[in-house]
């Protein structure tokens, strides 16, 4: 089968010719449908320090995709050939604290599918069945390979509760961007984004911001003050891994506000305790998907109207996976699709 593959330890990816995977008997094949770019298969494309300390040589990269199964393991009864499905990537241990208390999202010994197992940039992928999600056949197929990063969203928005809240959200890339219309679903009132692209700002008011701030032009302080905001966002979602963005955002929380943090920062982040001891500031790190409430939240608010689908700016056959990995490098881009079909 053709897959993308990190096949020497330099940069870029290799179009080549693999074995087809062979499911265990508590796992599905899965015929892959169509996959999406994630910030990470930038870094693995890169080679960066990260990349070089985590991705064995050769490894089929790849983890955003959804596909239809066409083979499950012996062991397997609550899946069939025929469905269409994504995947959770990160496999857990299944024996850790976290993970027998049912915490599977806090396992501490985690795999990733395309990072250390291998990935969905290919014509078939192998997954355990405890990270299959079935989709309703009718969704559209783009939205659902996207579900991984959107689920990252979720994840975040939905930490706090949002209704009536004002939200500020630093970072509008694709993630960020998905969470502008999680909030608005769950009846956020202003959701204010701020970047430094103005394409992607723009991006996030057709998904629903009340607000972008190019925070090079424009203060969040005088964003507030139009909109007659007194005391500060009750929560705050950071999505840019940015250190002066964080900063930034711990500025404009209200007293007892909420942030949860899903941007990674590059280094180390400098920041002004006092505001989050006297301002009594609550932090949350987020990391993946709740096993599995952010995918059941997924596909219910993406049944009850939410609409993903601004935030796909290209779809390619995987074949001109050069382009897409360069559009995505561009920063132009929102979400890019690759199909996997003919
Ligand atoms: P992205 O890199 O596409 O988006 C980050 C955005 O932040 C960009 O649009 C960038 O222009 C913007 N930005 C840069 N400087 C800024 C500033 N000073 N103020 C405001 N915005 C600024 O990334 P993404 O794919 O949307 O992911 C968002 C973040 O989440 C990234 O840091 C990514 O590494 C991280 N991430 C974390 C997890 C996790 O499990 N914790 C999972 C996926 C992604
Ligand atoms: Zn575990």
């Amino acid at each position: 089968m053709k897959a993308l593959v990190k096949k020497e330890a330099a940069e870029g990816l290799w179009l080549e010719d693999v074995p087809e995977p062979k499911p265990g008997i508590n796992d599905v094949l899965i015929k892959v449908d169509r996959t999406a770019i994630c910030g990470t298969d930038m870094h693995i494309w890169n080679w960066d320090a990260w990349a070089q300390k985590t991705i064995p040589v050769p490894m089929i990269v790849g983890h955003e995709f959804v596909g239809e199964i066409v083979e499950v393991g012996s062991n397997v009864n609550d899946f069939r050939a025929g469905q269409l499905v994504s995947g959770e990537g990160h496999v857990v241990c299944g024996r850790c604290r976290n993970c027998m208390a049912g915490r599977r999202h806090l396992c501490a010994d985690t795999s990733g599918i395309g990072v250390n197992r291998p990935g969905a940039f290919a014509e078939y992928v192998v997954l355990p069945m405890a990270n299959v999600w079935e989709h309703r056949p009718d969704i559209d197929r783009d939205v659902a390979a996207i579900f991984d990063p959107f689920g990252n969203a979720v994840h975040t928005a939905l930490s706090f509760p949002l209704l009536g809240e004002d939200v500020l959200i630093t970072g509008a890339g694709p993630i960020g961007i998905m969470a502008v219309a999680v909030c608005r679903h769950a009846g956020a009132r202003h959701v204010v984004i701020t970047d430094v692209n103005p394409d992607r700002l723009k991006l996030a008011e057709n998904m629903g911001a009340t607000r972008g701030i190019d925070v090079r032009t424009e203060s969040i302080s005088e964003v507030q003050a139009q909109l007659g905001m007194k005391e500060g966002f009750d929560v705050g979602l950071e999505m840019s891994g940015n250190p002066s963005a964080f900063r930034d955002l711990l500025k404009a929380m209200c007293h007892g506000g909420k942030i949860a943090m899903l941007g990674i920062p590059p280094e180390d982040v400098a920041i002004d305790w006092n505001t989050v001891i006297f301002n009594m500031l609550t932090i949350k790190g987020i990391y993946g998907r709740e096993m599995y409430e952010s995918w059941y939240k997924m596909s219910v608010m993406v049944e009850s109207g939410l609409d993903l689908t601004p935030i796909i700016t290209h779809r390619l056959h995987y074949t001109e996976f050069e382009h897409g990995f360069a559009e995505m490098k561009s920063g132009k881009a929102g979400k890019v699709i690759l199909n996997w079909l003919d």
